[in-house]
């Protein structure tokens, strides 16, 4: 059983699918969690950028992965059967000018699951070994499919200095939320959110933020230079892809500062670069991935010492058969983290 995109078009289908065979540099794992990224839900939608980006259907959507591994490639040496891993999304080429460069996250060849090549939301799926991270005993094997966006959050916060600083989280879906918990543990004195949805205005409040505010009911920019002395936050973490939030946030930002963004706008958008950027010397950074592997060896860290407690994001857990239940969800705001489970083990973590 997958969840397929069957057509172009809005919807996916619960389909019958083999089990695929692993070739020799792979593993065929037994999906034990998968979660629902903003991806998926462009892809179940079928929005403009689906409709450019996807041309390989029909493909099994998904992936974020908690597995099994069930059987290994020939060639596969690292990795044992029975092993739970999670999986890298980015699949390197391994020897492009970005791979050999350090840069594998932005590999000019790459391909991703559930975009490029079939997916993770399935009863079994197919991972390159060099893909495969295997978790670490200490963490709840279902976070195992949590931490590639987790890993989003960590290359995120931490991609410039972020210790002893005022912070401005710009939309408080997954990533953002995991945004303001790992800024908290990273030592950010001062977390200011930005958020619509009051289901995650309180998941924000929850997970740490000092302060959140609504843009349809506050003025961001003034409250922002309030809180911060007439300055501005030191650092932006952009998360909602979301033009306004966006130009306001530029507003928001000390001449200086450092402005991360992962989030992605629709459409091309237009930027006073004299007065948001160059003037304010600021220094604005896209944020793709997760650094293979730097990302995930500290997001293990974060997980296995008890410091992160990402409970509170996950709020919904399904089973794979309900993933327009899931997708509803997603597209309503009201829900952190929805994770989709194969076997009905939503009960067990
Ligand atoms: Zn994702
Ligand atoms: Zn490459």
């Amino acid at each position: 059983m997958a969840v397929m995109k069957t057509k172009p078009g809005p919807g996916a289908e619960l389909r019958h699918v083999e089990i695929p065979k692993p070739g020799p540099d792979e593993v065929l794992v037994k999906v034990l969690a998968t979660s629902i990224c903003g991806t998926d839900l462009h892809i179940y939608e079928w929005n403009e950028w689906a409709q450019k980006r996807i041309k390989n259907l029909p493909q099994i959507m998904g992936h974020e992965l908690c597995g099994e591994v069930v059987e290994l490639g020939r060639n596969v040496k690292n990795i044992k059967k029975g092993d739970i891993i999670s999986a890298e999304t980015h699949i390197a080429c391994g020897h492009c000018y970005l791979c050999r460069t350090g840069l594998a996250h932005i590999c000019m060849n790459g391909s991703i699951f559930g975009v490029d090549i079939h997916g993770v939301f399935a009863e079994y799926a197919i991972v390159p070994a060099t893909n495969a991270w295997v978790l670490d005993k200490k963490i709840p094997r279902d976070y195992a499919s949590v931490m590639e966006p987790l890993g989003n959050a960590v290359h995120t916060v931490l991609a410039g200095e972020i210790v002893g600083t005022t912070v401005l989280i710009t939309g408080c879906g997954p990533i953002g939320l995991m945004s303001i918990a790992i800024a908290r543990l990273s030592g950010a004195t001062k977390i200011i959110a930005t958020e619509i949805n009051e289901y995650r205005i309180q998941l924000a409040k929850k997970i740490g933020a000092d302060l959140v505010l609504n843009p349809g009911k506050k003025n961001v920019v003034q409250r922002v230079l309030e809180e911060t002395d007439g300055l501005g936050v030191d650092v932006v973490i952009e998360m909602s892809g979301n033009p306004q939030a966006i130009r306001e946030a530029f507003d928001a930002l000390r001449p200086g500062g450092r402005f991360s963004i992962l989030g992605i706008p629709d459409k091309p958008m237009e930027i006073d670069l004299g007065k948001s950027i160059i003037f304010k010397y600021i220094t604005v950074q896209g944020i793709n991935g997760r650094l293979m592997f730097s990302t995930w060896y500290k997001t293990t860290q974060f997980l296995s010492s008890g410091r992160l407690d990402i409970e509170p994001i996950v709020t919904h857990r399904l089973r794979l058969a309900e993933f327009e239940k899931g997708m509803e969800l997603m597209r309503s705001g009201n829900c952190g983290k929805v994770l989709l489970y194969p076997e009905d083990e939503t009960s067990k973590t």
